[in-house]
């Protein structure tokens, strides 16, 4: 079996140490193991685009050196790989789901959902996204709806009872209860797919072999079991990457400062420094060797040495590191890299 894994950014802002760190295994796991790096662009919810966005992913990857295979610039067997350009695909799989009785059309408008949580609240229920109040509406109703030309969107039926387990790598065995889960929407009224649907659809199409992501999309992996069985297609396998925290212990942002990959190379850090950073937030060898060359992550990366406990951003150990990498740098190397930054100003 090849490897094939995928970084699937959202160009919806400047791209966090975080997302980086999950190019950063993608690409080390699938170059440990001859495999493919994939980047696909899910660029499909088009209100929280951000100008710029995609353009510093790209960038970011490129100055860490991490080539990709098959994505934008490359492109591959497996295109397109930006989402937008593959909206009839999800239209499609929406309509194998409706046909199948797996999804169903939901004719309900913002003010009744909205109405719908209020009530929920007041009656001091847990507040659920939607009631379930299309899923069982009878053909005439739903004949009725058409003709009258209501939009509608495509809810996924999650199954009323049981539990759904799946195996992660990193942190082993997790079981959701279905009863837990909200039939959600797979498809919108203007034929844009939600994330889950986009995501999983390409995961299958473009065989993607392992799914490694940042583990808040923890709670959204049970929904992609139970898609993936009503398709009938096999899933990946798993492994949600831990979560990046402050010195403060709470979760890695601006407060903390620079976040932006982009914004370290701006601050004078080397990127092979970054790179060797980075791989330990979250990975280890041996719980003490520090300095790894890319040559070297590339040999020892592997599933089974990241943590599932967060990893801690310590500012004071990447410019230790970068002084190391520094004074590593021949004369000439050194003055290549600061003529520009001084050139600058
Ligand atoms: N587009 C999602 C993100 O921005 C991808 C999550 C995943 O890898 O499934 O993180
Ligand atoms: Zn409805």
């Amino acid at each position: 079996m090849t490897v094939r894994v995928r970084f699937a950014p959202s160009p919806t802002g400047y791209p966090h140490v975080g997302n980086i760190r999950t190019a950063l295994f993608n690409w080390l796991f699938a170059r440990h193991h001859g495999g493919v790096f994939i980047v696909r662009i899910e660029d499909t919810d088009q209100n929280r685009k951000v100008e710029g966005a995609l353009e510093s992913i790209l960038a970011s990857l490129k100055w860490l050196g991490l080539d990709w295979d098959e994505g934008p610039e490359v492109d591959g067997q497996y295109g397109p790989y930006f989402q937008s350009q593959r909206l009839e695909l999800y239209q499609k799989y929406a309509q194998a789901l409706l046909d199948s009785g797996h999804a169903y059309k939901c004719y309900c408008s913002s003010e009744r959902l909205e109405q719908m949580r209020r009530e929920m609240a007041e009656r001091k229920e847990s507040v659920r996204a939607y009631d379930r109040h299309c899923r069982d509406l009878t053909d005439q109703q739903r004949t009725q709806y058409e003709s009258k030309g209501m939009n509608s969107v495509v809810r996924f039926k999650i199954p009323l009872v049981g539990q759904t387990t799946f195996h992660d790598l990193i942190r082993g065995d997790i079981t959701f209860d279905n009863g837990e889960l909200d039939d959600l929407v797979l498809l919108k009224s203007d034929g844009y797919p939600t994330y889950h649907l986009a995501n999983i659809v390409d995961d299958h199409l473009m065989e993607i072999t392992h799914v490694m992501r940042a583990d808040e999309w923890l709670s959204s992996t049970p929904r992609h079991v139970l898609l993936y069985e009503a398709f009938g297609w096999q899933p990946p396998l798993f492994a949600h990457l831990p979560m990046i925290l402050g010195p403060d212990k709470s979760k890695l942002s601006k407060r903390h400062g620079a976040t932006a990959v982009t914004e370290f190379q701006q601050q004078g850090y080397l990127p092979e420094a970054m790179l060797n950073f980075m791989a330990l937030l979250g990975w280890s060898l041996d719980d003490k060797t520090e300095l790894f060359s890319r040559d070297d992550l590339v040999q020892y990366f592997s599933i089974e040495r990241v943590n599932s406990t967060a990893a801690v951003f310590d500012h004071q150990k990447l410019h230790w590191m970068n002084g190391v990498y520094i004074r590593q740098m021949s004369t000439e190397d050194l003055l290549g890299q600061i003529k520009p930054v001084l050139e600058q100003d």
